[in-house]
């Protein structure tokens, strides 16, 4: 088995399962209980929080831990608004690739009465900073970003667009989850005023996740209850989890560098690989893209039936069509980089790790390559283009 979809979800590392399982037994008090117990799971807790908070450049108490990067995204995007309409601005800059935990909660918003500058990632699938820029306004309560896209793994202008949200002084949020632990993060260095992260996309345990807000940005609750996470984020924390991610993310900082090199070379490798397949195309930036991403798109076949024809050799992949939510449009990430439907349905995402051999990727190339032959020699699509009857884009 050949797992290549390292973006959905990552497995656990040694050491993350290995602290969570000790957790499990050694500390299962409640860290809000005053007793010993409680308090051995209390300093689990804040050790936690002081290994994140150093790993990103932040402050312990601008991190509160969360269910994912979902919960995250949601928090950060609705306190901004709330507090924007506070001051009378109703006004959210974002793009049109974001994950949809960004886009449908800036949806709720426009339904209330929020008004959503969604900006052109261009066929490069980055976001210009002057672009940006220009969009703003006087209204504008918030400017939210992702870091690295989920589906063509194109990394964003972090920097910029954070130093001219801090000129205009606009709260800046960047959805960091496809990003932390595979590229440096700093969120003093990037002007980065909220940050959301996922822990199962860096090989630690899923259902838990962190909120990063600058000292400052006050933030809204979107679950009420007790006084956890001073007060912004109630319920008993899943101790266990927020110890295993914060040693994943340790482990992650700690070979980042050599994961980066040795990830990058396997992906170039396999981009060169499946760039040999007749009319097919590289999604996104050659060079600004995370470590284990490729994303492409082949012509005159339909995503679904490769995704199903490669987990039958083993591999297990992604499309970037909606496949999963029974839905038939293409991907919106894909259409936001100009794709036209009939390129876009027939995508492919594959994201390795640092567990992928070479082996894995020459037989991930040899794979693609059969199968897309496969689907073409029968795909009626594909026929009238060998015809003449449609032009090719690819
Ligand atoms: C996976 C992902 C999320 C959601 O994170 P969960 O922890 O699964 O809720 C949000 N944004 C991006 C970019 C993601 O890749």
């Amino acid at each position: 088995m050949i797992y290549a979809d390292n973006a959905a979800t990552t497995k656990m590392s040694e050491a993350a399962k290995n602290t969570m399982f000790t957790l499990l037994e050694d500390a299962w008090g409640n860290p809000s209980s005053l007793y010993a117990h409680g308090q051995k799971a209390k300093e689990v807790l804040e050790k936690a929080r002081l290994d994140v908070a150093a790993l990103i450049g932040a402050q312990p108490n601008e991190i509160y831990f969360t269910s994912g990067g979902s919960e995250a995204d949601n928090q950060a995007i609705l306190s901004m608004a709330e507090a924007g309409k506070k001051l009378g601005k109703t006004h959210i800059v974002s793009t049109a690739f974001e994950h949809h935990a960004v886009l449908h909660t800036l949806k709720k918003l426009q339904k209330q009465g929020f008004e959503v500058t969604l900006l052109n990632v261009h066929e490069d699938g980055i976001v210009r900073p002057e672009e940006l820029e220009n969009a703003l306004r006087e209204d504008t309560c918030l400017v939210t970003v992702m870091y690295a896209n989920n589906e063509i793994g194109t990394i964003q202008p972090i920097k910029e667009i954070g130093e001219l949200c801090r000129r205009h002084k606009i709260p800046f949020h960047t959805d960091a989850v496809q990003a932390i632990g595979h590229i440096p993060i700093d969120v003093v260095r990037d002007n980065i005023d909220l940050l959301s992260a996922s822990a199962h996309k860096f090989h630690g345990p899923k259902g838990v996740g962190f909120l990063y807000a600058k000292k400052g940005v006050k933030l809204s609750n979107l679950i009420e209850g007790g006084a956890q996470e001073r007060g912004k984020r109630a319920g008993t924390e899943n101790v266990a989890g927020i110890a295993a991610m914060a040693e994943a993310l340790k482990e992650a900082s700690t070979h980042m560098a050599e994961n980066a090199a040795y990830v990058s070379r396997l992906r170039d490798r396999l981009i060169e690989g499946l760039s040999r397949i007749p009319h097919s195309a590289l999604n996104g930036d050659r060079i600004r893209r995370l470590p284990g991403n490729v994303s492409f798109c082949f012509e005159g076949i339909e995503g679904e039936s490769l995704l199903l024809l490669l987990d039958d050799k083993g591999i297990q992949a992604s499309s970037g069509s909606a496949c999963t939510s029974g839905s038939l449009d293409p991907s919106h990430v894909l259409l936001a980089i100009g794709r036209v439907h009939d390129v876009a349905h027939g995508s492919l995402r594959l994201t390795i790790s640092e567990e992928t051999s070479e082996g894995d990727v020459e037989q991930i190339i040899s794979s693609v390559k059969e199968v897309v032959e496969y689907l073409r020699s029968f795909s009626p699509i594909w026929r009238e283009l060998t015809a003449g009857k449609k032009q090719f884009i690819l």
